[in-house]
């Protein structure tokens, strides 16, 4: 971190600054500049808060030269994290598919989409029993009932469960549950973040609707701060200026958060792109871009869904995006 010092600056001023920076054990080395001193400042950044530099009348300027972060980063755990979920493995070339419909509506439905979906080689179903609905008069979800029929769709065809959890209060509804996943909208939902990590279980951390990449590995640093270890990201587009589509797919995210991060990163076309049609090319320019497994919204009657119905593809298409997943897979050497 770089501090420029406000040109003739009381040094009793600068001399306390330093003081205050090098009790919480970082090193602080003067730097003489032409028309203003700067200060450097060496050690765990994220001892020190920038607001609380930025908060002294003597600083001009603050600039931070490392990342906010430390247990998410690639610097300092430069291999890849491979996430094992029942024996399904995410990351570092292990890619995975996690399908499924937008929310669990009866027995029939999810059973009926676990089974041809397992007959496609899916092992990661997934389901909202919580639905964190725009409009309050939508389908909120079955809640608990919805948990304890991906139970059974877990009994009957031995595939793991991903589903998202909204409040904290629902912890112990989500025990059988193998992956928990925090949505867009609780991305900085802090307590509920925090409380999930403490269950040890993997995690999927979705890109918030409006999160910069930053902010979302800080939430996926808080995750581990607070000792969770399997975090997958999923990156399912942000709000941008562009109404053709539900969000924008932001796909540069991808070869970034792999650059500096040692997460595996999926994506999820579904939400991205909010229309069936348009599910496949986005998941394949995901595969090609490196991600590490696709979710994707799959319904077996889709006029009829509560949720999402529009962007959920059928199982037939689901087979199709499947097999030329694989294709590109080959061709990148994945
Ligand atoms: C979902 O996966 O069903 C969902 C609500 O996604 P997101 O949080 O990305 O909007
Ligand atoms: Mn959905």
């Amino acid at each position: 971190m770089v501090i420029q010092i406000r040109k003739n600056s009381d040094e009793k001023k600068v001399e306390s600054l330093i003081n205050r920076i090098e009790s919480s054990g970082l090193k602080v080395e003067k730097v003489q500049g032409f028309g203003s001193d700067c200060l450097s400042v060496i050690g765990d950044l994220t001892k020190i808060d920038l607001d609380f530099v930025k908060s002294f009348d003597i600083v001009e300027n603050v600039k931070r030269l490392s990342e906010p972060f430390s247990l998410v980063s690639r610097k300092n755990h430069p291999l890849d994290t491979v996430i094992d979920i029942n024996g399904i493995k995410v990351g570092n070339g292990n890619f995975s598919f996690i399908a499924g419909p937008c929310a669990v509506e009866s027995e029939k439905q999810i059973i009926e989409t676990a089974k041809s979906l397992k007959e496609c080689g899916v092992k990661l179903l997934r389901g909202g029993a919580f639905k964190p609905r725009t409009s309050p008069y939508s389908f909120q979800g079955l809640g608990e009932k919805g948990i304890k029929l991906l139970l059974k769709a877990k009994a009957e065809t031995g595939m793991s469960i991903v589903s998202e959890i909204v409040s904290e209060r629902d912890i112990d509804l989500f025990f059988g549950v193998d992956v928990l996943q925090i949505g867009a909208r609780n991305m900085q939902n802090f307590s509920l973040i925090k409380q999930v990590a403490k269950t040890k279980k993997p995690i999927l951390l979705k890109r918030g609707l409006s999160a910069t990449v930053e902010e979302w590995l800080l939430s996926a640093e808080y995750l581990l701060a607070e000792g969770a270890t399997d975090v997958i990201l999923c990156e399912r587009g942000i709000r941008s200026y562009e109404p053709s589509t539900r969000a924008t797919l932001d796909l540069s995210s991808l070869p970034f958060v792999k650059e500096c991060t040692h997460l595996p990163i999926i994506v999820d076309p579904s939400h991205a792109s909010g229309s069936s049609k348009y599910v496949k090319p986005l998941a394949l320019a995901a595969v090609a871009a490196g991600a590490d497994g696709l979710m994707i919204e799959v319904h077996n009657d889709k006029t009829s869904a509560l949720s999402d119905g529009v962007q959920a593809v059928t199982t037939d298409e689901f087979k199709e995006i499947s097999i030329a997943t694989s294709k590109i897979l080959a061709a990148i050497e994945k």
